[in-house]
């Protein structure tokens, strides 16, 4: 049974720990870690005061770095929130700075388990998890563009009134911006997309899909629950070694960039598969997004990293 910690318990990361305390018997103990020390004792309370209608034995309390040193996975949710009209790279070098102080904590302990990031711009944040901690690129995952696809096989469903899980079809690049479908490699069951979606559809859906988190931000201030359970997806899927595919952000060494793509999930972390055979315009596509995030990383080399 394993350990979790959580750093940063603002919405996106008590989403998260719900998800996670409410539905896996994988997790033995929740560690909420919170520069508002006060909150994360609140959040714990809260949450661990239902344990007697819970089916999972779960035990949340919040704590500190201390608490890393035989934790098995460390989920980062700390940092900056987009403002209306604000894009995540907007946030780089505020979450940059926390992204600094958060490992810098964590190295003065002995954790050697995984870091799941979702701070944005996330797959900046995850390269530099990377770089600050020295671990290998495996054993630091971002959240990518997780919650994108999840928001495009809903989508895709929606239009065609079936289960998302029918959707063969994947979110890949930036977790941003310059996200893209790679419309070629994309099915319904067992046949091609563009068979039930025409270009006009086809170019709504990938409109819809960019603009999610926008419209979100718009209505009602940030967003959550999606990215909750996106997260309690991929830290169980590591803790238990299950192998499964998740577009995650994961290191590809050609371009030293993190960015989202599909990865195999297990206990050692997040291994990118190589089998993608993209058209002109995908490739063109992927290299625009690694080009966006390689600039936002570029700043933070320039303002403060160096
Ligand atoms: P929030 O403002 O509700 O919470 C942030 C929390 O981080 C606060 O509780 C704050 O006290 C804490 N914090 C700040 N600095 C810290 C530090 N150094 N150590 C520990 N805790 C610290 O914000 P939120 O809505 O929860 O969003 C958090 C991050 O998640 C943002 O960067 C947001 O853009 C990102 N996000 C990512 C995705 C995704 O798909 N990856 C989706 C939604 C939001």
């Amino acid at each position: 049974m394993a350990k979790v910690i959580l750093v940063g318990c603002g919405n996106v990361g008590m989403a998260f720990a719900y998800a996670l305390a409410t539905s896996t018997s994988s997790v033995r103990e929740l560690v909420l870690i919170d520069t508002n020390h006060a909150k994360a004792e609140g959040d714990a309370l809260d949450l661990g005061h239902a344990a007697v209608y819970n089916s999972s034995p779960i035990k949340v309390r919040a704590g500190g770095y201390s608490e890393c040193d035989n934790a098995d996975i460390i989920c980062i949710c700390a940092g900056a929130n987009q403002l209306p009209g604000q894009t995540r790279a907007d946030l780089v070098n505020t979450n940059y700075k926390i992204m600094h102080s958060i490992v810098s904590n964590v190295a003065k302990t002995k954790f050697r388990g995984i870091y799941v990031v979702a701070t944005n711009p996330v797959d900046v944040m995850t390269f530099f998890v990377q770089k600050l901690s020295g671990f290998a690129h495996k054993r630091v995952v971002g959240s990518g563009t997780t919650l994108d696809t999840a928001r495009l096989r809903f989508l895709v469903g929606e239009e065609l009134g079936i289960h998302p899980r029918g959707v063969h079809a994947y979110v890949l690049g930036e977790h941003g911006d310059t996200a893209f479908i790679p419309w070629s490699l994309a099915y319904v069951g067992i046949s091609k997309i563009d068979m039930y979606l025409n270009d006009d559809k086809r170019a709504r859906i990938l409109w819809d899909v960019r603009n999610s988190a926008y419209d979100i931000i718009n209505k009602k201030g940030s967003t959550y629950y999606g990215i909750g359970i996106c997260l309690r997806d991929l830290v169980v899927a590591i803790l238990e070694d299950q192998k499964v595919i998740r577009t995650v952000s994961c290191y590809d060494k050609q371009s030293d960039t993190y960015f989202g793509m599909p990865a195999v999930l297990s206990k050692g972390g997040a291994t990118l598969t190589k089998c993608l055979e993209f058209n002109q315009q995908e490739r063109d596509a992927l290299a625009k997004s690694i080009d966006a995030i390689k600039k936002i990383i570029y700043t933070v080399d320039a303002t403060i990293h160096r």
